[in-house]
């Protein structure tokens, strides 16, 4: 039982698509398990004094500075939270799981590396682990925390997703291709038809799962715009996914086009279409920024 709707989305969503394309069904199986982990997670950090603790001063980007979450609670937090990883998780998860649970040190070293948005490597030396497993833990530790925070200093009600904003949808012309919630990297594009404005195009935050408005062409990593540097793909079985490509820094993006599927979720369907990064980087096209699940 869910009491937060986006949440339920979310995970309706997993088993829709879980029915209809097999071949993702472990990676899918797995993240609705990290999604009920994380849900209350998300439901404490709404109840929680953590976000008086990490917004910052008013019209100083980003707003929400997790850095500043009380050491000794996130710290606890964290612990419970790399202990109770799933059976569904891949043998290479777990096997870091249980490392990470019998070193405290190593724990916090990744933890506050995540913070301060510094390479884990060094982390990943000391248990010998790879620095891509790694990651995932603080990730989607800390995501479901910076969702929460970033929807109530944009004074979203506690119960909507920091998701989409009426303020975000004019002046995109000097929008920029960081988060202005949190600072972190997109992970996909959002189309979608408003009233105001068709194909509609937003920028998905990685970390706070924040949207907001960017230029329809322009590349988030290096600003390209002329549409024969911007090709755009789709493939038979994700007709509403489309893998946008710069042709001057060969990064890509995937759009999620609500208007061709109006149920689907964002955050599921471009972790879900993991058929489309294999392609993409069969292409030589590097991603702007990895999803959880590292890919
Ligand atoms: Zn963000
Ligand atoms: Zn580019």
């Amino acid at each position: 039982m869910s009491l937060h709707p986006v949440w339920t989305r979310r995970r309706t969503r997993v088993e829709r698509l879980r029915g209809e394309h097999r071949h993702a069904d472990e990676l899918l199986a797995f993240y609705g398990d990290v999604l009920a982990l994380q849900e209350p997670l998300y439901a404490r950090a709404l109840g929680s004094r953590w976000s008086e603790a990490v917004e910052a001063a008013a019209g100083e980007p980003p707003r929400v500075r997790l850095s500043r979450l009380p050491e000794r609670s996130r710290e606890r937090a964290f612990r419970r939270f790399v202990r109770v990883l799933p059976a569904s998780a891949t043998e290479l998860l777990r096997a870091v799981a249980e490392r990470l649970s019998t070193e405290p040190a190593a724990l916090r070293a990744l933890l506050e590396a995540a913070l301060a948005r510094q390479p884990v490597a060094a982390v990943a030396e000391s248990l010998d682990c790879e620095a891509a497993a790694l990651e995932f833990f603080p990730r989607a530790f800390l995501q479901p925390i910076a969702e929460a925070l970033a929807g109530r200093a944009a004074g979203g009600a506690a119960s909507e997703p920091a998701g989409f904003a009426a303020d975000q949808v004019s002046g995109d012309a000097g929008a920029r291709a960081a988060c202005p919630h949190c600072g972190d990297a997109p992970v996909a594009a959002v189309l979608r038809d408003l009233p105001e404005a068709r194909g509609r195009r937003t920028l998905l935050c990685s970390l706070c799962l924040t949207e907001w408005g960017f230029p329809r062409t322009r590349c988030p990593a290096c600003g390209e715009e002329r549409p024969d540097r911007r090709p755009h793909h789709v493939s038979e079985s994700w007709p509403h996914v489309r893998v946008e490509e710069c042709g001057s820094c060969r990064t890509y993006l995937k759009a999620i086009d609500l208007r061709e599927a109006g149920l689907a979720v964002p955050v599921v369907d471009e972790l879900a279409s993991v058929e489309l990064d294999l392609w993409a980087a069969g292409q030589g096209l590097s991603k702007l920024r990895t999803n959880l699940m590292g890919l």
